[in-house]
């Protein structure tokens, strides 16, 4: 049998981090040899989190790498650990899938460009979903010929960033083949901030944030006289840890810089 891959998880006491840490339990392929989380130092991640993983807690990133020499990052913290902990797997030298989501456009660009000097596979995803990266798929398909659209995007009332980076993505997505233009009356009015939602080049995003929700998304579509409604609902954090696992066996193959994961879905999906 090859020997498994060997992972440290940024953000292990989150909930992301966590749901990731009890999946790869049951995944021979990986291996957990390190924890980081903002407490925790020393302690193991058995004792702490429950389950069979046996690895120390960290602090800090670089020294866990240093210590344990892993293959592969997995990061679910905030945009600013994110940002950070991918350049230090860069400059470790190695691979990283990052699914923590808020990263700005200025971030995304100096990560890309840093990569091209440290060149270790890099997969970021702001959605490790099978049927969520459909759901942009087939928003994209639709835009085609339905340019007009909106998109409702709604999570847990704990999340830090809004839009999400899925309905960011998607309404990229959407712009690659719908031309700019402003929806609704021209003369409309707004007796309420920020009622109509955010406005991604004429396309309106509207976050919804509320306990009980996982992540769920719908994209709306208007034509003459006919609505198309394209959605998609995690109901549990599981639902992202095949597209995780998926996303490390590529980076280890491959050292490209990657933005989705569509473009490792295959050829059919890019
Ligand atoms: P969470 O708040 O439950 O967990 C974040 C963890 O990161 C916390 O334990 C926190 O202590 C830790 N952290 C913060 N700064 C740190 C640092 N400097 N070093 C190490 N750890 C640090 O959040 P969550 O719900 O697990 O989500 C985490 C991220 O993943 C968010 O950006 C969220 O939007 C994103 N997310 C992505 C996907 C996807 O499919 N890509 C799915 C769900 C959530």
């Amino acid at each position: 049998m090859n020997k498994p891959i060997r992972i440290v998880v940024a953000g292990a006491k989150g909930r992301m981090g966590q749901e990731w840490i009890h999946y790869m339990e049951g995944e021979p392929t990986f291996q957990l040899v390190a924890a980081v989380d903002r407490t925790l130092e020393g302690v193991d991640v058995g004792n702490a989190l429950g389950g069979s993983s046996q690895a120390p807690f960290y602090t800090s990133l670089a020294e866990a790498i240093e210590k344990e020499r892993p293959d592969c990052l997995v990061d679910f913290t905030t945009p600013e650990a994110g940002y950070r902990n991918a350049l230090t797997a860069m400059e470790h030298g190695i691979r990283a899938v990052i699914g923590t989501t808020g990263f700005s456009e200025e971030q995304l660009k100096h990560l890309e460009e840093e990569h091209a000097k440290h060149p270790a596979g890099m997969l970021i995803a702001p959605n490790f979903a099978i049927g969520a990266v459909l759901m942009m798929q087939f928003s994209k398909m639709a835009a085609r010929f339905l340019p007009d659209v909106e998109i409702i995007e709604m999570h847990h009332n704990q999340k830090l960033d809004a839009p999400s980076g899925t309905a960011r993505k998607t309404a990229a997505m959407i712009q690659e083949v719908r031309q700019a233009h402003q929806q609704g009356h021209p003369n409309e009015l707004e007796h309420m901030a920020g009622v109509r939602g955010g406005d991604m080049e004429g396309i309106r995003i509207h976050s919804v944030r509320l306990p009980g929700l996982v992540a769920h998304q719908e994209v709306i579509f208007g034509g003459e006289g006919e609505t198309l409604h394209i959605r998609h609902d995690s109901n549990s954090r599981r639902c992202f840890m095949p597209g995780v696992a998926l996303g490390i066996r590529y980076v280890m193959e491959h050292p490209q810089y990657i933005y989705g994961l569509e473009h490792i879905l295959g050829g059919e999906m890019a």
